[in-house]
């Protein structure tokens, strides 16, 4: 079975591996007894391999075990599930906060409950695929407005006559790293009455000194305004929260499936979550390195000639004609000791590397990936 269908993907040049880790998280991993410069992790602030969050995730199960045993709703929750929601709700400025097992299951959950038949969903259509799988679980009806185009997003939302609008966007866009025009689009939901409810998973730890989009642009958390975010990315940890409205979250509790029947994240890991904001609030100088990270490494692409993108945030993208080229370029860089991975199709349309930067590399580090990028471009021409 499937065996044809993978020879496809294979021969198309498609075909996914896993990649096993032999190390932390880092800006250096082993992977096959090997040492490679990472630049494919989401660890921005670099503290997924923090003693911190280590020693408050044994600190938690010693307390509380590992294991969670059930749903929030039976018990499976902890004071730390508590604590760690009052620390969300306080950190985006909002009434109340829940926790969901990952983004991928908040955004699935969340925008399904939120958005019932008759609702209207407006979509970016480079949203992250869980947002997709959200409108699809969703009975409403679906509507996508072009890439960052809040023009487009006006003229869909003006001819649209449903009474509850959802416009649902990433923040921060995670395979080509722009920002979402949100004045427009948050000016636009009060306008309408819409929902506004957005992807912070790239932003939160990133954006705003680590606050995330709204603070970025100066925004203040309106009741519509629901932010979605995850601890598995620039915090270090796992799982997901959504923030927002006391009446909102109220309603999340009682109607997302992918939180009623799924067991609680282990308190371990809402402990591990808990050090992780509060290692943020005490070391905004980790912000500001990852993007000072960011910025001399997209400058330093721009002077060996390459595009790397809006460089807004610490995704960088190179993009290249085919996805031949691309995975020639990421197999030299693998040969040259970097990992600096190749996105294709169905992820995004125009095949790419995608470098993300962190807090943690070094001025050395990112000196021998514009090296090798340079020989690259070299050997190429
Ligand atoms: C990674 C990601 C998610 C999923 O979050 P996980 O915690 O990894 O499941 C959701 N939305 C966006 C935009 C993401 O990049």
């Amino acid at each position: 079975m499937f065996e044809e269908e993978l020879r496809e993907l294979e021969e198309n040049g498609l075909l996914r591996r896993l990649l096993p880790r032999n190390s932390p998280q880092g800006p250096v991993i082993t992977v096959g007894g090997k040492e490679y410069l990472n630049f494919a992790s989401n660890d921005y602030l670099g503290l997924a391999g923090r003693q911190e969050l280590l020693r408050a995730a044994g600190a938690a199960g010693r307390k509380f075990g590992f294991g969670a045993g059930a749903s929030r709703l039976l018990a499976g929750g902890s004071p730390l599930h508590e604590e760690l929601e009052k620390a969300v709700a306080a950190f985006k400025m909002t009434d109340a906060a829940l926790l969901f097992n990952s983004g991928y299951t908040a955004n699935t959950a969340s925008i399904a409950a939120l958005a019932a038949e008759g609702s209207t969903i407006f979509s970016d259509e480079l949203n992250h695929a869980s947002i997709i799988d959200g409108c699809r679980l969703s009975r409403a009806r679906v509507v996508i407005y072009r890439h960052r185009d809040a023009g487009h997003l006006e003229d869909l939302m003006r001819r649209e006559r449903t009474d509850r609008k959802v416009v649902v966007t990433d923040s921060v866009f995670s395979m080509d790293g722009d920002i979402a025009p949100l004045p427009e689009i948050y000016a636009l939901c009060r306008r309408h009455d819409a929902v506004l409810y957005l992807d912070e998973a790239h932003a939160t730890g990133v954006l705003g000194g680590g606050r995330g989009a709204l603070a970025h642009f100066g925004l203040a958390p309106h009741p519509r305004t629901i932010q979605m975010g995850t601890f598995s990315k620039a915090l270090g940890s796992f799982g997901a929260f959504v923030a927002g409205d006391r009446d909102v979250i109220g309603w999340l509790t009682n109607t997302a499936r992918g939180f009623m029947f799924s067991t609680a994240l282990p308190a371990p890991v809402a402990a591990a979550s808990l050090a992780s904001l509060s290692l943020l609030g005490k070391r905004p100088g980790l912000v500001r390195r990852l993007w000072a990270n960011t910025q001399k490494t997209a400058e330093g692409l721009r002077e060996i000639g390459y595009d790397p993108g809006p460089a807004e945030t610490p995704i960088l993208t190179i993009r290249r004609r085919s996805q031949g080229d691309v995975l020639t370029l990421s197999a030299f860089l693998w040969g040259q000791g970097i990992y600096a991975p190749a996105i294709r199709p169905p992820t995004v349309r125009e095949p790419r590397i995608r470098l993300t930067l962190t807090a943690a590399h070094t001025a050395g580090q990112i000196r021998a990936l514009i090296k090798a990028m340079g020989e690259y471009g070299r050997e190429a021409r």
